[in-house]
């Protein structure tokens, strides 16, 4: 029998998302179950979003709630790099294989062609697709092109008739028409990997037995079958987890629910008991107990058992959870968990926030307490301003949210550049804009500078917070959301501020 090899595969280009905790948290269970390996790969083949911030953070994150991998970038392996941005060599002479296999073309399409064929296609309703153009090429031409340095990317090619059959472990055979699988690009211009080809030739020469991931992949395994076929592998076993869902059903999202683990961290969860909380999606113990360790987890482990219907990922429930759990530590733990949670990290950059400001250690609770509080109780009356309606308030709120979620680099400069350019496309003084900020993220207009707040709170807590003061003002009506979103793209389609996100209300 193969030995069990699994892995986590996150690409690094936001915040550590809980839904990648869960997926790696299955993924080592079943693993660990079968005295198999659990594997960390870091998927950075987006170089445009990809950060080294953000895959140090999903490392730290992984490992705070207590998740550990036997090979990955920062422990090493006998498959070493672990990190696709430094194996780009190793996907090039497999894209090249499939070239001379005839399983794959080069196509030197450009992006105007391939805009007006998407056009054209969406205008008769067809399927959006490459349309094989180049499939076509005679050998001397496409290398005649080539050497004259014509910019070209390498597709896959992919059967126009017939279906794919995908055997996924929890849904049997899942079955895609092969007429809806694009001719996928497998290298860019720039001679990199997209994601599919990468993580094809990474499964297979990191031998993983079972690729157990989000639903939202499925749609995508034809062309990885279609790609270990052409190599001539054996593919992995397939297993798609259903996704986590907000309590309206709708898939997780952190317009309506904090979705980064460090929010979680930063609200006092205690690791334990978040895993616990994720074990729970899906799954259950034999005997139904709700309280376990990852331990009993592992123990009592049966893939087979995850059940489709999407799980709800509900803070009220997690939050019921990590009550049991603070209550069942003997006091000296919680004690420990109390100093674990404030850590000497967090803890100097809260002291370097209020030094100048308290007379005694005492008054540092004063000053210092929303850095360390969950909500900050804030009433109407609390955002009262003399030249500030409440109106202009929450739009003032609404329109830096939206701006906020789609915000890439959390950090001073770039919380200060986006809210300075705020407040002058809405034609306020900075000093006016910035006050229902004081008082919806600390509480108080007077606090410690308030975009440091921010940056320290991080940006789910920030938003939390954003959100909650909206709702104290009395919400933000679909009627006007709309009005303010229109108003707001027109106005930064002609000054230049970054896109509001879409559907964001
Ligand atoms: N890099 C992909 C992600 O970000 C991995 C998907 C997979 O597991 O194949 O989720």
């Amino acid at each position: 029998m193969t030995p069990v090899r699994t892995r986590i595969a996150p690409s690094p280009t936001g915040d550590p998302h809980v839904g990648t905790a869960y997926i790696a948290l299955f993924n080592l269970c079943f693993a660990r179950q079968h005295q198999g390996q659990f594997i960390l790969r870091i998927e950075d083949t987006d170089q445009v979003r990809s950060t080294r911030e953000s895959e140090e953070q999903i490392l730290q994150a992984l490992k705070w709630v207590g998740l550990q991998w036997d090979e990955g970038p920062d422990v090493g392996g006998p498959h070493a790099p672990y990190r696709q941005s430094e194996r780009s060599e190793i996907y090039r002479q497999h894209a090249q294989e499939l070239v001379e296999k005839g399983h794959a073309f080069h196509c030197f399409c450009s992006a105007e062609r391939l805009d007006t064929l998407r056009a054209e296609q969406t205008a008769a309703k067809l399927a959006l697709g490459y349309d094989g153009h180049c499939i076509q090429l005679a050998n001397v031409e496409v290398q005649q092109r080539l050497a004259a340095g014509e910019p070209s990317v390498i597709r896959m090619k992919v059967p126009r008739e017939g279906i794919c059959e995908v055997p996924d472990m929890l849904r049997g055979a899942i079955e895609i028409p092969w007429e809806q699988v694009d001719m996928q690009v497998l290298m860019k211009a720039d001679g990199l990997p997209t994601y599919h080809l990468a993580n094809v030739v990474d499964d297979h020469l990191m031998q993983i037995s079972h690729v157990i991931r989000g639903e939202e992949w499925i749609s995508s395994a034809p062309k990885h079958i279609l790609l270990y076929r052409y190599f001539g592998w054996q593919a992995p076993v397939f297993c798609h987890m259903p996704l986590l869902r907000n309590p309206d059903k709708s898939k997780l999202s952190k317009r309506k629910n904090p979705t980064s683990i460090n929010y979680y961290e930063r609200m006092g969860f205690l690791p334990e008991a978040l895993l616990n909380y994720l074990g729970r999606m899906g799954w259950s113990m034999p005997d139904e107990r709700e309280k376990f360790t990852l331990a009993e987890m592992i123990a009592h482990f049966d893939l087979n058992r995850v059940s489709l219907g999407g799980p709800t990922f509900d803070v009220e429930k997690l939050s019921w959870l990590n009550s049991v759990w603070l209550r069942e530590l003997p006091v000296a733990d919680l004690v420990g968990a109390f100093q674990r949670w404030i850590g000497s990290d967090y803890l100097h950059k809260v002291a370097s926030q209020i030094q100048p400001r308290i007379h005694t250690l005492s008054d540092a609770v004063g000053w210092a307490g929303f850095f360390f509080s969950g909500a900050v109780p804030v009433t109407p009356e609390s955002f009262q301003h003399k030249k500030l309606t409440v109106d202009e308030i929450r739009r003032i709120l609404q329109v830096s949210l939206w701006e906020l979620e789609a915000l890439r680099r959390w950090n001073h400069e770039e919380i200060s550049a986006l809210l300075g350019r705020i407040s002058e496309a809405l034609g306020y003084k900075l000093r006016d804009f910035m006050f229902p900020f004081f008082v919806a993220i600390a509480g108080s207009p007077s606090s410690t500078p308030v975009m440091e707040s921010m940056n320290i709170l991080g940006p789910d807590i920030t938003r939390a917070r954003l959100r909650q003061a909206i709702a104290v003002l009395g919400g933000v009506s679909k009627q006007e959301s709309k009005e303010w979103e229109k108003a707001w793209r027109e106005r930064n389609a002609a000054g230049g501020v970054v896109d509001t996100p879409e559907g964001a209300a």
